[in-house]
C-alpha cells in the first residue's frame, strides 16, 4: 500500500519556512546551486526523464512542453507561472505559496535557466492576498541575497521575476486567456495555433506552468529522475497534492504518491466521511471533472486510472459528497458558477450554459418536465467539443455525469416537484450572476 510522502510539503511544519533563513536552513536553494553547474539542455532532459506531468489539470509532460520552445528565434523566451487557481475545490497552490514561497521561486529560477529565459512572471489569482504578500516578501529576500536578478549566485545567469495580481476570473486559468490578461487585455482565450510555445506572451516563445509543477523542479534536480520515478506509477510518477473538501472529517491538502486509491487518502488523511456517512458521489479533480460514485472509491488517483473510469484527475481536488446531498442541487451550484464565469466569446458556452442553469433551476423549483433531461443531455452534446476553450467542456461534466449515474434522482425530483426531506438540511448555496451567494432553492422552500 502507498504511504504518504513529504516532498512539496516537507517544510510545512517548519515555522519560518516562508523566510529565506528558514528555507536555506532546511536545504533550500541547494538545488539551484547544483542546477547552475549543469547546462540548460541537461536540465531539460532531467525534467523530461523524471516524467513530471503538469499539475494544473491537463497532466501534459512538463519536460516535453519545455522541449517545444524554439531556442533560435532571436526573441526573448518567457516563463509564466499560472497561479490563478480558480477551479472550484482547488486550494493546493495557495498553501504552497503561503507556506513555502521560496520553493516556488527556486523552481522558477531553475526552470528559467533551463529554458534560457531571463524574465518570468507569476500570474497570481487576485483574491490571493496573503499568498501574494508571502511571495512579495520572498522575492525581496531572494533578490537581496542574489538568488534572483542579475548574475544569479555569480553564475552569469540573469533571471527576473515579476509578480502580477490578476483581476479574478476563472477563464484566466486557461493559458491563452491568461496571456491576454497579462498583456493588459480582456481575459479571453486566443485561437490556436500558434501555440504559446511558439508565440505566447508578446508574441514570443512562452511556457506556462502551474505552481505545483514548478515546485517539483528543485526536488527533481536535487534527488534525480530515478528517485522521482520511485514514487507514483510508471505513467504518472511523483508526489501529488490532493485537496480534499466536502463531507469529510478533516478537509485539507494531503501529499501522496500518484496512484494512491481515493479511499486511502480520504480514510487515512481526512479521517473518513463526516459522521460515518456513506459516500454517494465525488469529483476527483475539481468541478470540471466528471463525477464518480461510491463504486469508484478504490480507483488509483493517477491520470490514466481516473481517465479509464471516464473522468479526469484534473487538479487533484477531491470533492466528496454523502447520501445526504442532492446531486441535482450540487450540479446547479456548479453550473451557476460556469454561467457566471463564461467569458462570452463563443455561442455554445455563453448561451448553452446559461440555458442549462435555467433548466436545472426550474427542476429544483419544482417546475421540471421529464423532457428537460433530454434537453440537458442535448445541450451538453452541443457544447462539448464545440466550444472555443475547455471551460465549455468542463461546464458539461457535472451535468452529463450526474445524468449518467443519478438519472433516477432527477426523475424523482421532477415527479415529486420537491427534494426529499433528508436533503433539506444539507442544501448548499448557489452563485447568481451578480456573484452574490444566496440560499439555494430548496432552502427557500
Ligand atoms: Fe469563453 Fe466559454 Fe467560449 Fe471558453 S468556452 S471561449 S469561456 S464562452
Amino acid at each position: 500500500m502507498p504511504e504518504p510522502v513529504k516532498v512539496l510539503t516537507k517544510r510545512y511544519e517548519v515555522e519560518d519556512a516562508h523566510t529565506l533563513d528558514g528555507y536555506v536552513r532546511t536545504g533550500g536553494y541547494a538545488a539551484l546551486r547544483s542546477a547552475l553547474g549543469s547546462s540548460p539542455e541537461q536540465l531539460r532532459q532531467l525534467v523530461k526523464d523524471s516524467g513530471l506531468r503538469g499539475r494544473g489539470g491537463a497532466g501534459f509532460p512538463t519536460g516535453v512542453k519545455w522541449g517545444f520552445v524554439p531556442q533560435d528565434t532571436g526573441k526573448p523566451i518567457y516563463l509564466v507561472i499560472n497561479a490563478d487557481e480558480g477551479e472550484p475545490g482547488t486550494f493546493k497552490d495557495r498553501e504552497l505559496m503561503e507556506r513555502d514561497p521560496h520553493q516556488l521561486l527556486e523552481g522558477i529560477v531553475i526552470a528559467s535557466y533551463a529554458l534560457n529565459c531571463t524574465r518570468a512572471f507569476i500570474f497570481l489569482r487576485g483574491e490571493y492576498l496573503w499568498p501574494g504578500i508571502r511571495i512579495e516578501q520572498a522575492l525581496a529576500e531572494a533578490y537581496r541575497e542574489g538568488y534572483i536578478g542579475r548574475d544569479v549566485l555569480g553564475s552569469g545567469v540573469d533571471v527576473d521575476i515579476t509578480l502580477h495580481y490578476a483581476a479574478g476570473a476563472y477563464i484566466c486559468g486557461e493559458e491563452t486567456a491568461l496571456l491576454e490578461a497579462l498583456e493588459g487585455r480582456r481575459g479571453q482565450p486566443r485561437l490556436r495555433p500558434p501555440f504559446p510555445a511558439v508565440a505566447g506572451l508578446y508574441a514570443s516563445p512562452t511556457v506556462v506552468n502551474n505552481v505545483e509543477s514548478i515546485a517539483n523542479v528543485p526536488h527533481i534536480v536535487e534527488h534525480g529522475a530515478e528517485w522521482y520515478r520511485s514514487m507514483g506509477t510508471e505513467k504518472s510518477p511523483g508526489p501529488k497534492l490532493f485537496c480534499v473538501s466536502g463531507e469529510v472529517v478533516r478537509p485539507g491538502n494531503y501529499e501522496w504518491p500518484l496512484g494512491t486509491p481515493a479511499r486511502q487518502i480520504v480514510e487515512e488523511s481526512c479521517g473518513g466521511m463526516l459522521e460515518g456517512r456513506a459516500l454517494k458521489f465525488w469529483a476527483p479533480g475539481g468541478s470540471s471533472t466528471p463525477l464518480l460514485t461510491a463504486e469508484h472509491y478504490d480507483v488509483p488517483m493517477d491520470f490514466d486510472s481516473i481517465a479509464a473510469e471516464g473522468s479526469l484527475l484534473g487538479t487533484g481536488a477531491m470533492m466528496m459528497f454523502s447520501e445526504r446531498t442532492s446531486v441535482v442541487d450540487a450540479v446547479l451550484n456548479w453550473t451557476k458558477f460556469y454561467e457566471h464565469e463564461s467569458c462570452g466569446k463563443c455561442t455554445p458556452c455563453r448561451e448553452g450554459v446559461f440555458w442549462m442553469a435555467q433548466i436545472l433551476e426550474r427542476i429544483l423549483e419544482g417546475h421540471g418536465r421529464i423532457e428537460d433531461l433530454q434537453t440537458l443531455d442535448d445541450a451538453c452534446d452541443n457544447i462539448f467539443g464545440r466550444s472555443f476553450c475547455a471551460l465549455g467542456d468542463g461546464a458539461t461534466s457535472p451535468i452529463k455525469s450526474s445524468l449518467k449515474y443519478f438519472r433516477n434522482e432527477y426523475e424523482q425530483l421532477i415527479e415529486r416537484g420537491r427534494l426529499p426531506q433528508e436533503y433539506a438540511a444539507h442544501a448548499g448555496v448557489v452563485t447568481d450572476n451578480s456573484g452574490m451567494h444566496r440560499p439555494s432553492q430548496l432552502v427557500r422552500r
